[in-house]
């Protein structure tokens, strides 16, 4: 079994007196900065002005511009949305490291796809949350962790995967387990896995349970509760104990429903669509399409984004949601609330 870090095996001292400066202060952003500074490290924020810059200010970060910030830093952690990012790093970053410094990311897209092209003086290595930032920050304070990737890129000064390591101690994830990936694994996992099972494949089969039963005339309330709500409660055991889990707290009627009917829906013709996602991933199709779009102006993200909000399931899911104050209320304009 691939090796699992947790606490006890970390090289802290490798961070120890370091400097670290987070560029962005959104769903990552607040939290890595914040669990480190508990940790005991001396965080600095580089931002723009606007909307993030004052709630890190509320949150009592010493905050300057981006370059200013990581040319103090002996560890600078890149947590702005990735489309920014290859500009940021070379306006604002590029040259402003120290030589000998580290750079951080918690997403392996713009290196391996030399969106990024880093300096070669300088460490440069990923610590990547499997989670949204909002639970890294929430399970810290729970003296609980998200488990995270580390890899290393570009290793000067000998000791990237100790400070690595030692980062993803910082910010609580050695609690839950940490694993050695490279950027390249990092990246197209995290691409498939949003795309084909997490985010595309969770909302295209939700999507499609609630129309089979509204279009067969049945209640959206109905469909609503059987497709979406109840999906939270039947992730949750299969989280704490697995599939096996999840059929033990089941009937009997449900399990034998799970293995007849469940790969009739979810079948090999699935599968090889799966591989054609992931190809598209590996071989940088997905990657190129997405750099494109946003060049664009998002033309294509903006009218998906408006046809998925104006989905029946939405208008009834807020109406129930409203009727369940013990259902937290994210973001309700289509925005995003935690990220994968
Ligand atoms: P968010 O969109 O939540 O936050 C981005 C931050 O960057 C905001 O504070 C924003 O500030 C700031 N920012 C944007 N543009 C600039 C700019 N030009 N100059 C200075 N600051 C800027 O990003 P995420 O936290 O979601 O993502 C950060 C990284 O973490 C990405 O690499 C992502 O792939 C990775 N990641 C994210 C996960 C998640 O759960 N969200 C999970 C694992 C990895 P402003 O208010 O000014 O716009
Ligand atoms: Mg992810
Ligand atoms: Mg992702």
């Amino acid at each position: 079994m691939t090796k699992v870090f947790y606490d006890k095996d970390i090289n802290k001292a490798a961070l120890e007196g370091m400097k670290i400066t987070i560029v962005g202060y959104g769903s990552q952003g607040h939290a890595h900065a914040q669990n480190l500074r508990d940790s005991g490290y001396e965080v600095t924020i580089g931002l723009r002005p606007g909307k993030s810059e004052d709630k890190a200010m509320e949150d009592s970060f010493a905050v300057k511009s981006v370059a200013e910030a990581v040319s103090e830093a002996d560890v600078t952690m890149v947590l702005l949305p990735d489309e920014n990012q290859p500009k940021v790093y070379e306006e604002s970053i590029k040259e402003y490291m120290k030589p000998g410094s580290a750079l951080a990311f918690a997403h392996g897209f713009n290196i391996h796809f030399n969106q990024v092209v880093p300096r070669e003086d300088v460490d440069v290595f990923l610590v990547a949350p499997k989670g949204p930032g909002h639970l890294v920050r929430r399970t810290y304070e729970e003296s609980a962790g998200v488990p995270a990737l580390y890899g290393v890129f570009q290793n000067v000064s000998g000791e990237a995967g100790d400070l690595a390591m030692a980062y993803a101690a910082g910010i609580g994830a050695a609690r839950a387990g940490v694993l050695e990936t490279s950027f390249q694994e990092e990246t197209e996992t995290d691409l498939f896995g949003e795309q084909a099972v997490l985010c595309g494949g969770l909302t295209s089969l939700v999507k499609a349970g609630f129309e089979t039963l509204t279009d067969a005339g049945y209640q959206p309330e109905v469909a609503y509760f059987e497709c979406l709500h109840e999906m939270k409660l039947i992730v949750d055991l299969m989280y704490e104990g697995g599939m096996e889990n999840m059929r033990h707290s089941i009937s009997d009627t449900a399990q034998w429903g799970d293995f007849v009917s469940g790969p009739r829906v979810i079948n090999d013709e699935t599968k090889s669509r799966m591989k054609d996602i992931l190809e598209e991933i590996q071989n940088g199709k997905f990657a190129q399409g997405w750099i494109l779009e946003n060049q664009a102006g998002r033309p294509r993200y903006n009218a998906i984004n408006n046809n998925e909000y104006n989905h029946p399931i939405t208008k009834v899911g807020q109406d129930l949601r409203d009727l369940m104050p013990f259902v937290k209320q994210p973001a309700a304009d289509g925005k995003k609330g935690g990220k994968v």
